[in-house]
């Protein structure tokens, strides 16, 4: 069942969102290499809490940590670690928060100075994606509509579009309806109406689309052990416009290495 929000409750969203958006950027500012995994963890953690937020993923269905930070081969779900992050890694951070009774859900892949062309490459065109399937994402289409956009954008380049991890509705809750795959048909899955908040979350790898999950519950990494990118945001959906109400602008701020031109 899909629940739509009023107007106000967009407003909270938007509050909690700025809440996550700004954690993000604290996290942006202290990628380097050297740092240790688990060190972002802490401080997001202590960011969302000291701004009035609580970590949505810390406890969700058990997992351990306020961040998914995946490394590399990791798609998604990785857990913060003592893995120290190295020159020409990619890291995926993934974060929520809940703020007066609402989630906010936005994710960013960073890429370290030293990343190949190719990796790079991966990123801009994943980025890319994410703006294809927001576009699409207004009053009257259908959430297929949304998801052919990001495969058919992608699978050009050869890469793997990730079955088992859709986007999803946020509000009360972390997970909500609808799934917002990002492949798919156009012109099929549920009606885009006003009201609906969702996040879209391209999981988009260099080589398969096949992933494999750890034996930890959680982590989940691509089949071949390529890299994979993640970038969401949520939007909100009314009568006449599309509001994206997640911000990557604190991270883009923030973070030292500009690999990408900031258009969108
Ligand atoms: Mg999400
Ligand atoms: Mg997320």
């Amino acid at each position: 069942m899909i629940r739509l929000k009023s107007a106000e409750e967009v407003e909270i969203i938007k509050e909690s969102a700025q809440i996550l958006g700004k954690a993000h950027a604290e996290v942006a500012k202290a990628i380097k290499p050297g740092v240790k995994t688990k060190d972002l963890d802490k401080i997001a953690d202590e960011f969302i809490r000291d701004n009035g937020g609580t970590p949505s993923f810390k406890n969700y269905h058990g997992f351990p940590s306020a961040l998914c930070i995946s490394v590399n081969d990791t798609v998604v779900h990785g857990f913060p670690s003592g893995y120290e992050i190295r020159e020409s890694d990619i890291i995926s951070v993934d974060c929520g928060v809940k703020y007066k009774g609402f989630h906010s859900d936005s994710a960013y892949t960073y890429p370290l100075e030293g990343v190949g062309p190719e990796v790079l490459k991966l990123l801009e065109r994943t980025y890319e994606s994410l703006f294809l399937g927001i576009a699409q994402a207004k009053a009257g289409n259908r959430i297929g509509d949304v998801s052919f956009a990001v495969q058919s954008y992608v699978e050009q380049f050869g890469y793997g579009v990730v079955r088992e991890l859709v986007g999803h509705g946020v509000g009360k809750d972390l997970h909500e309806d609808p799934e917002v795959p990002n492949y798919g048909k156009r012109g099929k899955g549920p009606k885009i109406a006003a009201g609906m908040v969702f996040a879209i979350e391209p999981m988009i790898n260099m080589g398969t689309k096949k992933v494999i999950q750890e034996k930890d519950g959680w982590t989940i990494k691509t089949g071949d052990h390529k890299p994979s990118a993640h970038f969401e945001h949520m939007v909100a959906i009314f009568e006449d416009r599309t509001e994206i109400v997640t911000t990557h602008e604190y991270i883009e701020d923030s973070y030292k290495f500009k690999w990408r031109s900031k258009s969108q």
